[in-house]
């Protein structure tokens, strides 16, 4: 069977050349003889994977030495817990709201201390990104959360706010890797592998070397980015398969050009679907056009039962998991690094003839 363009939020598409990568060593690796899914973690051979991935992602996200990069399970959301464990020291942190995650987040919080509700933009169904400045923010607030991208309404923060020396956190789950972004203007950047790294499984954490050590007394072992720090992510057994594929991902992007040039490439990829948004009126797109995500593009009909038509068209076309989340419906086009341009073209072909082939009532 050949592969489909699969536009799924995640887990999503790998890098083809990545996937055959894996399968050329899935059964032998190099010369140890067994799969990497077989090997101690602790072995030479498992040492360099994850060295080697650390020193990609490094060089990929040009993230400064004052920063530790931390491979950890249990997804963005155990961070929801984890973010305030190990950073509200004096019992105060501001969140934004952009979407569901970032709503996840600030639910989790509100059980370590005082959680404020600094902005939210579900007065209008998460479509636009607030305009926030320093004043904003309380001075004394252990840190500000945001989601950067929000994977379910197509909406990215389009700045980086400025919070004074209050450290920003970010949930860069679906857009990490996507374009460059400076790390030093971030406390904490954290993000699910399974959108735009890895298979799932796999959690990376970037945290700035002075925020380790506050941890709450309760936090769980497990949890406390000093212990995963201090033991280089191997405190436990680490996703070992997943790291493999996260460093085949990062050569992958490295040999691309690294993220400048991902940048070019993601800006060219979602235009061919938001121009054609722009140009006709029988699809709408929800999302505010500057606060639009290049990795998450969503669109409606209008019309529920014509989407739920659209995305079960798609699919049987080979445009696979084009449908909305299933709190909003409508559409989404995940079109993370892995999407080659000619799926979005093809994706607008078949838009174009669903548009013609069925008719608006009026
Ligand atoms: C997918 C996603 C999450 C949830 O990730 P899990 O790894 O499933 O916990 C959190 N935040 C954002 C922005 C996401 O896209």
């Amino acid at each position: 069977m050949n592969r489909v363009y699969n536009f799924s939020a995640g887990p999503s598409m790998l890098p083809l050349p990545v996937l055959e990568k894996a399968a050329s060593e899935l059964i032998c690796y190099q010369d140890t003889g067994m799969s990497v899914m077989e090997m101690s973690h602790r072995s030479p051979a498992y040492d360099k994977i994850i060295k080697d991935a650390e020193a990609a992602f490094r060089r990929l996200m040009n993230i400064p030495d004052n920063y530790k990069v931390l491979f950890l399970q249990g997804g963005a959301s155990t961070q929801f817990a984890a973010v305030p464990l190990n950073l509200m020291k004096s019992g105060k942190a501001d969140y934004v709201i952009t979407g569901q995650f970032s709503k996840k987040a600030y639910k989790e919080a509100q059980k370590y201390g005082d959680v404020r509700l600094v902005a939210s933009s579900e007065d209008k169904n998460n479509t636009y990104i607030p305009k926030l400045t320093k004043e904003d923010f309380r001075p004394d607030a252990d840190y500000v959360h945001i989601c950067f991208n929000n994977t379910i309404y197509g909406t990215k923060w389009n700045y980086i706010p400025d919070t004074g020396d209050i450290p920003l956190v970010a949930d860069m789950s679906s857009c990490i890797m996507s374009e460059p972004v400076d790390v030093s203007k971030f406390g904490v950047i954290y993000a699910g592998a399974q959108k735009n790294m890895a298979p799932a499984g796999l959690t990376v954490v970037i945290v700035r070397e002075d925020l380790l050590g506050n941890s709450r007394p309760e936090t769980p072992t497990m949890l406390d980015w000093k212990t995963m720090a201090d033991n280089d992510s191997m405190y436990n057994t680490p996703p070992c398969w997943c790291i493999y594929i996260a460093k085949l991902v990062y050569e992958w992007a490295l040999d691309l050009g690294g993220l400048e040039e991902m940048k070019k490439y993601n800006e060219k990829k979602c235009a061919v679907l938001y121009d054609y948004l722009d140009s006709q009126s029988y699809y709408i797109a929800p999302a505010e056009k500057e606060a639009r995500s290049m990795m998450n593009v969503t669109f409606v009909t209008g019309d529920p039962e014509l989407d739920k038509k659209f995305a079960a068209e798609a699919g049987a076309s080979g445009f696979k998991n084009v449908k909305g989340h299933r709190s909003v419906g409508g559409m989404r086009a995940s079109i993370y690094n892995a999407m080659p341009i000619e799926g979005v073209e093809k994706l607008v072909e078949f838009m174009k003839n669903f548009a013609e082939n069925n008719p608006k009532e009026n």
